[in-house]
């Protein structure tokens, strides 16, 4: 499948924030973002245009559709659910990405970021309630339980990410279990949940609305 492969510190200086892309790294005084918060390229220090309208949406769809790794297709295609499902358009969006199996592995401290989970989904090291699943866009449900298989649970990766996890918060949808290397889905996600990066919704419907 296609993913983004140019370095990923870029986009988060494009959004002039942080997506927490790189995990460890993105904790640490290293974040491209602390040192260089300009737009990059050879003008990227004096385009600074203010962005109104338009390019305001644009940018908050660029950064959701980053802060999950999604290609612009995948993403649409959740917009479209999202409008075809019950309730608040921009809020179903959210929630569906938030429910996303490989957000679920990096939420819930076994993964330092969100491409290190879908790694480790696509390479079949991930359990819920015990059947492998290698599907990073699976939605998963109340009452499932994620699990990195007890092969790994030397891996190196997966014991940094554990580190990572302590500087992040604990959402409450979630009941960890890092010793174990699982967590127990114990409801379903709400907006208020997901507040890192901030993330404007409704300038988002208003994009493909159009
Ligand atoms: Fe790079 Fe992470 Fe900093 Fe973004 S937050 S610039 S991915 S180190």
């Amino acid at each position: 499948m296609a993913r983004h492969r140019d370095a990923v510190c870029r986009l988060c200086r494009r959004e002039g924030q942080k997506l927490f892309l790189k995990g460890l790294r993105c904790f640490t005084d290293k974040c491209a973002i602390e040192k260089r918060n300009f737009v990059p390229g050879q003008h990227g220090q004096s385009r600074r245009a203010k962005v109104a309208g338009y390019g305001l949406q644009l940018r908050e769809k660029q950064k959701a559709k980053r802060t999950y790794g999604l290609l612009e297709r995948q993403f649409r295609n959740y917009f479209h659910k999202a409008e075809r499902a019950k309730g608040p358009t921009g809020e179903n969006l959210i929630i569906m990405l938030e429910r996303r199996l490989d957000n679920v592995v990096w939420r819930s401290g076994l993964a330092s970021s969100r491409a290190q989970a879908r790694q480790l989904v696509l390479h079949g090291h991930v359990r819920i309630n015990g059947k492998k699943v290698n599907i990073p866009s699976y939605q998963v449900n109340v009452g499932e339980e994620v699990a990195i298989k007890d092969k790994m649970h030397q891996n190196a990766m997966v014991l940094e990410a554990r580190n990572v996890a302590q500087s992040q918060n604990s959402v409450p949808w979630l009941e960890q279990d890092r010793e174990q290397f699982k967590a127990r889905v114990v409801a379903l996600p709400k907006r208020e949940d997901m507040q890192t990066p901030p993330i404007n919704e409704q300038l988002i419907v208003e994009l493909y609305s159009k």
